[in-house]
């Protein structure tokens, strides 16, 4: 029970440099401004946002693979943040990442079994090439993928399966944490299921934990236990998957959510569709207030602009937005909507 993850003011701020001889920093990306959340074991957590709002940089800091500027992230009731490398190090075998593009991670030049066996050497794992052909087999086995593949080179497998061998190279080394960064995105829709399926069987098989990120609200909308939605850097809504689908709170979620399309086509769609103005904000200059309030259909004056809403909890959500009781009640209504 408890939480496997835990991550607290998580801040991830790039330096701007610019200088001819001498670099000055002139700004920071703030690509990470203060993130508070907790993954349950065993439990999926849903990351969503536009491209560019820090999801995978949030992603890739938990892991510590990007390091933070400041905050907690909590790993199994340690803290990795002040970990010294060589503990970091056997931390690493239990958090493991699958990327987008199974292609450009992995190597051409090496065989399905010198992929998978490269982690269980760097990490000690099998007493001998047998032993490690062994847990090879099985790893294969378990995402789908027949023995041959041992001797076969990335470029003779479908999209899918190389995300399967993608999977299998972080399954090989036992992990308990698989941060999953648009796992289905570069894939054919009709494989994307077959994906999905197994990252949620997988998970019940071997009682995995899954950060699982990604720009469309269709993919996690199955597996995750709870999603949380990111603007500019920041949580501005989380909640249980079903919850957030049924009665979006936050108005960017209710705009994300505006755009997922009905998933049966018989039914009539009326929704009302929210289309927000403007394009995404500099992560480096962001609005001030509320970060969203530049495109927000509900903004008021000033408070918005004004001061940065926290996220608060409502019910079994967390939501930052001053208004979001008047509008979930429909008492404050939109005032940039179409129809
Ligand atoms: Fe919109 Fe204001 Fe709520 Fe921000 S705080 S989401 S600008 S209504
Ligand atoms: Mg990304």
């Amino acid at each position: 029970g408890g939480n496997l993850v835990e991550v607290r003011d998580l801040k991830v701020h790039f330096p701007i440099s610019r200088g001819v001889i001498f670099d000055r920093v002139v700004g920071h990306v703030k690509a990470v401004d203060g993130v508070d959340l907790s993954i349950p074991r065993g439990k999926t957590y849903g990351l969503v946002g536009e491209s560019g709002c820090g999801k995978s940089t949030l992603g890739r800091a938990l892991l510590q693979l990007t390091p933070p500027t400041s905050g907690q992230v909590t790993f199994d009731g340690v803290e990795l943040t002040t970990l010294p490398p060589n503990k970091m190090r056997s931390m690493r075998r239990r958090m493991q990442m699958i990327f987008q593009d199974p292609m450009s991670s992995l190597d051409p030049r090496q065989n399905v079994e010198s992929i998978l066996v490269e982690g269980l050497q760097a990490h000690g794992i099998g007493a001998d090439r047998n032993a490690r052909r062994e847990i090879i087999t099985k790893t294969l086995d378990a995402v789908g993928l027949p023995k041959w593949a041992l001797s076969r080179y990335p470029h003779e497998f479908s999209g899918g399966q190389r995300q399967r061998i993608g999977i299998a190279r972080a399954l090989v080394l036992g992990p308990d944490l698989i941060v999953a960064d648009e796992p289905v995105s570069a894939l054919d829709v009709s494989i994307q299921a077959q994906v999905v399926n197994l990252l949620d069987e997988l998970q019940a098989e071997l009682g995995l934990t899954y950060l699982v990120i990604a720009h469309d609200l269709a993919v996690v909308r199955h597996i995750s236990d709870t999603i949380g939605v990111m603007y500019l850097g920041a949580l501005v809504e989380e909640a249980p998957g079903d919850r957030l689908y049924r009665a979006p709170l936050h108005p960017y979620t209710r705009a994300l959510m505006s755009a997922v399309p009905v998933p049966d086509p018989e039914v009539e769609d009326r929704r009302e569709r929210i289309l927000l103005a403007g394009d995404l904000p500099s992560p480096a200059n962001p609005p001030t207030g509320c970060r969203f309030h530049t495109r927000c259909p509900w903004a008021q004056p000033t408070r918005c602009a004004d001061e940065r809403p926290v996220l608060r909890q409502i019910g079994d959500s967390r939501v930052a937005c001053h208004f979001a009781e008047p509008i979930a009640s429909g008492e404050l209504r939109p005032h940039k909507v179409t129809a």
